[in-house]
């Protein structure tokens, strides 16, 4: 089988299970009892906090572990102040559309920022906005789908001296690029688990320090009162070594998913009515979204599938809905190129007989 649909997910790395399993299996006391079983629960999430925190250059104690990339969006977004004016950017992830959306009338306005046609975030648009104190913008570090990445510390330095609260999802950035949380000089970043080789349902918002987080979940008060709920400790202890080995193995990772990607991106121009989107900004290394003239992604993804292959048509929480990636349509791409998308989303595995495989079986298609 050949999975190219690392954005999606990645496979948990067999490292990562290794420190998982004591804690499905002998440690199982809850982090917040007093005996021992409990302490070494408790001192196995804050190792896992201190290898979260050195991936992302940042105290220890600003790492509040979460379910996942979503829930670190919407515990995000609850820090928006009733009748604040926010502003996103048009290409985030539902799990920041949505919950916004969903709560429009506890804002004043919901500005989109508009895309350039690469899907680079236009800052004329930002410049445009009419930004005062309380206001809250997020715009993600990378792109799920095309794998464009945004200059936010370019944006926060432009919002910050404003009083503006800067949020940015960096979800797919982890683990693929380099990810400061002080170089990007913002209050707020999403992470998730499940995109770096660590267990699905663990993620984590990081707040800058004095940032005064309003939690979303209330009871027992766990993560300094930021996330109450008893922690899933063997995700949250994946996800630490997860952390520790995208740190340790992340040039390695990125040289070689660019030079699989040039590779496929040569072959996939080859290929008659091939378009590969934001081809000219910024991009994650590992992503390749394209578009063949005349065929339709879904159909193509079906046929891959058959094959084997795993691509994703766009990002896998729309993939079912048969609508034209809100994306590429923000970037100005018409519906019919936009419907024959399909994503191509290498990993620290794909390997060069992965590539020419599956550009082998792509050309038997035409
Ligand atoms: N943000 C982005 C950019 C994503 O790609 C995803 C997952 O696809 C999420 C957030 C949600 O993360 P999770 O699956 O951990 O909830």
């Amino acid at each position: 089988m050949i999975y190219f649909d690392h954005n999606a997910t990645t496979p948990l790395d067999e490292r990562v299970l290794e420190a998982m399993l004591p804690y499905l299996q002998s440690f199982y006391g809850n982090p917040s009892s007093l005996y021992r079983l409990g302490r070494i629960a408790r001192s196995a999430i804050e190792t896992a906090r201190e290898q979260v925190a050195a991936l992302v250059d940042v105290h220890p104690s600003q790492v509040v572990f979460t379910s996942g990339g979503t829930e670190a969006n919407n515990l995000a977004l609850n820090n928006i102040p009733n009748d604040a004016n926010v502003a996103v950017s048009a290409i985030e992830h539902p799990s920041i559309i949505e919950p916004l959306m969903n709560r429009r009338d506890r804002f004043q306005q919901i500005n989109l920022i508009g895309v350039d046609e690469m899907g680079r975030v236009k800052t004329s648009a930002i410049d445009s906005l009419a930004l005062k104190n309380n206001d809250f913008v997020s715009i993600m570090l990378a792109n799920n789908e095309t794998g464009v990445i945004q200059d936010i510390a370019a944006l926060s330095a432009r919002l910050k001296p404003l009083g503006v609260t800067v949020h940015s999802d960096a979800v797919q950035a982890l683990g693929k690029i380099p990810v400061s949380f002080a170089e990007l000089g913002i209050d707020l970043m999403s992470l998730s688990s499940h995109k770096i080789y660590g267990p699905k349902g663990c993620g984590a918002l990081l707040a800058a320090k004095g940032f005064d987080l309003k939690p979303l979940l209330l009871g027992g008060g766990q993560e300094n009162n930021c996330r109450s709920g008893t922690e899933n400790v063997a995700a949250i202890v994946g996800f630490g070594k997860a952390a520790e080995l995208a740190k340790t193995e992340m040039a390695e990772r990125r040289q070689k998913a660019l030079l699989l990607r040039d590779q496929l991106q040569q072959a996939l121009l080859e290929l008659p009515g091939v378009v590969i989107f934001s081809r000219e900004a910024e991009r994650l290394p590992n992503t390749v979204q394209m578009s063949i003239a005349g065929m339709d992604g879904e159909m193509l993804l079906m046929q891959l599938d058959r094959k084997n292959i795993a691509v994703s048509s766009g990002s896998a929480c729309a993939a079912a809905g048969g609508q034209p990636s809100p994306v590429l349509t923000a970037m100005g791409v018409d519906e019919s190129t936009a419907k024959g998308a399909i994503r191509i989303s290498l990993g620290k595995d794909s390997s060069e007989q992965d590539v020419i495989e599956f550009i082998s079986v792509l050309n038997g298609l035409f």
